[in-house]
């Protein structure tokens, strides 16, 4: 088996715009093929899935399997911490929703400067190290997204944290913005265990635009997904990969035997990475953090999704354009954004969101 790690974050619907209309005929028969490949980490987090996620893993899981058979990942979210006992709550509901009375490792959730500021002002890395004294949490750690100097910081002031979670794939490797490398280099000088999500950012290295595409047939026999969960597996530090997996064929294609990439197979992926850079107009893994506060609930990623889809095929534009007026029909539009960038706080692409919209809303013409 690989380091692959099955998340929660997607999972298969019966109604793509229900995010609580899971559907566990398929999510048992996935969970059962990825156990059944030798696979055991499981993540969850408590506001994935618009709140189902948790439930599913009990659902799914921990009401099918015997505790011992998988590892499960928690994660507390620090930014909805309003006061010391908001931590104990919100983990005591953690543990029923999830239908377990432990977990084997819980993170502080999405460390950024600002809930950095909050998770220290309300005590929750004494919090996690006192449930890892109790037995009710065996590793603590936080899913990390901002730079190698915070991440280094916090590494200096909390030396028991056991592991990081950090965005990491081959587009975000030397990307300026993510500065993934760097990132992966400050948590291995502290000797902690890293746990890479993201590894196809958000689905961007599973559809690559065609200039991309070309070079890659040219130099790899293997599928685009392999690809990317291999360079994160082929990391030293990394114990595991997460793959946030929705269909049965992609945990087979993800399940593949490990085998690291060659320093060759590296460099090509380097250089197929400027190339996607060069292509991809809006840098958004769909992870609709943003959308939660928006006062219009406009759907972001999906205006995003289609502007992406728009840049990489111009020759398709109709079909383009059809899915977007199919969205301004059923929520609101880009151009109605009432610019309060509430959004943009919560974006862990740190994406111009209001500019973005601006540009999406010219480019269709409403
Ligand atoms: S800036 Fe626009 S998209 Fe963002 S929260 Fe405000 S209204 Fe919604
Ligand atoms: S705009 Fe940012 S927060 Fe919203 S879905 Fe995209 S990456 Fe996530």
């Amino acid at each position: 088996m690989t380091k692959l790690g099955f998340g929660f974050l997607r999972l298969p619907l019966l109604d793509k715009k229900d995010e609580h209309s899971v559907d566990y005929a398929v999510l048992n028969f996935m969970v059962d093929k990825f156990i059944e490949k030798g696979g055991r980490y499981f993540d969850t987090a408590f506001t994935y899935l618009g709140g189902a996620s948790e439930e599913a893993i009990r659902l799914s899981l921990s009401e099918r399997y015997p505790r011992e058979k998988f590892i499960l990942a928690d994660k507390l979210p620090s930014w909805l911490i309003r006061n010391k006992d908001d931590c104990g709550k919100i983990f005591e509901k953690q543990l029923s929703l999830c239908g377990v009375d432990f977990f084997d490792v819980y993170m502080l959730h999405w460390l950024n400067e600002t809930n950095y500021i909050t998770a220290e002002t309300f005590g929750e890395f004494e919090f996690i190290e006192k449930l890892k004294s109790e037995g009710k949490v065996l590793k603590t750690g936080f899913s990390f997204h901002d730079s190698p100097e915070l991440l280094e910081k916090i590494l200096i002031k909390h030396p028991e944290i056991d592991c990081v979670q950090l965005q990491i794939n081959y587009l975000d490797w030397e990307s300026p913005a993510f500065r993934a490398r760097e990132c992966y280099e400050v948590a291995e000088k502290f000797g902690k265990e890293i746990i890479v999500m993201e590894p196809v950012k958000g689905g961007t290295l599973l559809n690559l635009p065609p200039e991309a595409k070309e070079v890659f047939s040219e130099k790899f026999s293997f599928s685009e997904a392999s690809a990317a969960i291999r360079f994160a597996e082929s990391l030293p530090s990394v114990t595991t990969v997460l793959s946030g997996m929705n269909s049965p064929e992609q945990i087979d294609e993800n399940a593949e035997e490990f085998s690291p990439l060659s320093e060759t197979e590296f460099s090509e992926l380097m250089e197929i990475a400027k190339i996607i850079r060069s292509k991809t107009a809006v840098p958004c893994t769909g992870c609709s953090y943003c959308t939660g506060n928006c006062p219009l609930q406009i759907p972001i990623p999906r205006y995003f999704e289609v502007y992406n889809e728009y840049c990489r095929n111009p020759g398709e534009d109709w079909k383009i354009e059809h899915a977007y007026s199919n969205l301004t029909r059923s929520f609101s539009r880009p151009s109605d954004c009432l610019r309060c960038r509430i959004c943009e706080q919560n974006c862990p692409q740190k994406i111009s969101i209001v500019e973005t919209l601006q540009k999406v809303s010219r480019t269709f013409g409403y």
